[in-house]
C-alpha cells in the first residue's frame, strides 16, 4: 500500500521567537494539496503556543518534543501533555534518543508518555534507535525491537495506526553528519514493521508510518525515501533552516 509521507522537524533547543515567525510565515511555500506530504514541526516547549496558533488552519502538525504524563505535580521546569494539548499542539515526540541518553528516560518512562498522550487524543512520534556500540555489538534488533515493545505492546492496534508513527533513529546518526545508507535503514525498517505486524496485525503495520532520523538532508532524503518501508524523516539540523526543511519536504511529495 502507498503511505503518505511525514516529514517532522525537531528543532530541539534551536531557533528563537523571530527565527520561528519567519518559518511559519515560509511554509506557505510548502507543497500542499494532492500527493504532498505531511509536515510536522516541533518547536521548544516555550514557542508552541505561538507555533500552533501561526499554523492554524494549515495541515502542518504541531507537537512538542517531550512532556510529563502526569496532569500535574511537583516537577519544576517541566511541561504536562495536557498543557501540550491546552496551547493547541497535537502531537508529542517521545523517547527520543536525548530524551533517553541525556536525560535518563527509561522504557517505562517512555511507555507511561505514551499512554498519557494518546489518552489525551495527541499523535505520537515514538522514537527508537541503537547506539554505536549496541550496532557493533550486533544488537540493533534485539535494542530496537525492546525499545518498540515497550512503547506500544498491549495498545489497541487502531490507535497505534491512527495516532502513532515510529521513528527509527540510529543514535551514532544523531547529529553526527554520519547517516545511514539506504541499506542499513530499510533493513531496521522492515524489521520493525514485521515486528508490528505481529504484535497488532498486518493491516496496523501496512498503515503505520515508519520515519527515519539522523543526520537527513536535501541531498541524502530521496535516496532514503525510495527505500519501501521508509516512510519520511524526523530531522534535526536541517529542519532549522526553512529552504532546507522545504526541500527535504519537497522529496516526499509523491
Ligand atoms: C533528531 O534530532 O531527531 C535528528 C535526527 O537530528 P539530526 O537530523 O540533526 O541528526
Amino acid at each position: 500500500m502507498t503511505r503518505r509521507a511525514y516529514l517532522a522537524g525537531n528543532w530541539k533547543m534551536h531557533l528563537d521567537r523571530g527565527s520561528i515567525a519567519e518559518f511559519c510565515e515560509a511554509t506557505s511555500a510548502f507543497p500542499s494539496g494532492e500527493g504532498a506530504p505531511r509536515v510536522g514541526l516541533f518547536p521548544p516547549a516555550v514557542y508552541l503556543a505561538e507555533t500552533a496558533a501561526a499554523l492554524r488552519g494549515s495541515e502542518i502538525v504541531v507537537g512538542a518534543q517531550t512532556a510529563r504524563p502526569e496532569d500535574h505535580g511537583a516537577f519544576t521546569g517541566e511541561v504536562a501533555m495536557r498543557m501540550v494539548r491546552d496551547v493547541g499542539a497535537t502531537a508529542v515526540i517521545v523517547g527520543h534518543s536525548e530524551r533517553r541518553h541525556v536525560f535518563g528516560e527509561t522504557d517505562a518512562d517512555v511507555r507511561a508518555r505514551v499512554d498519557a498522550a494518546l489518552a489525551l487524543g495527541l499523535e505520537v512520534v515514538l522514537c527508537v534507535g541503537e547506539t554505536l556500540d549496541e550496532r557493533e555489538r550486533d544488537e540493533t534488533a534485539t535494542v530496537v525491537l525492546r525499545q518498540l515493545d515497550a512503547g506500544l505492546s498491549g495498545i489497541d492496534g487502531a490507535t497505534v495506526a491512527e495516532a502513532v508513527t515510529v521513528a527509527y533513529e540510529p543514535v551514532w546518526a544523531i547529529g553526527t553528519g554520519r547517516t545511514a545508507s539506504p541499506g542499513q535503514a530499510q533493513e531496521v525498517h522492515a524489521l520493525v514493521r514485521a515486528r508490528l505486524a505481529e504484535t497488532h496485525g498486518e493491516d496496523v503495520a501496512a498503515h503505520t508510518i515508519i520515519q527515519y532520523g539522523g543526520s537527513v538532508k536535501p541531498g541524502n532524503i530521496a535516496e532514503l525515501l525510495a527505500c519501501p518501508d521508509v516512510d519520511g524523516a524526523l530531522v534535526g539540523g536541517a529542519s532549522l533552516d526553512p529552504a532546507s526543511f522545504a526541500a527535504i519536504v519537497a522529496a516526499g511529495v509523491a
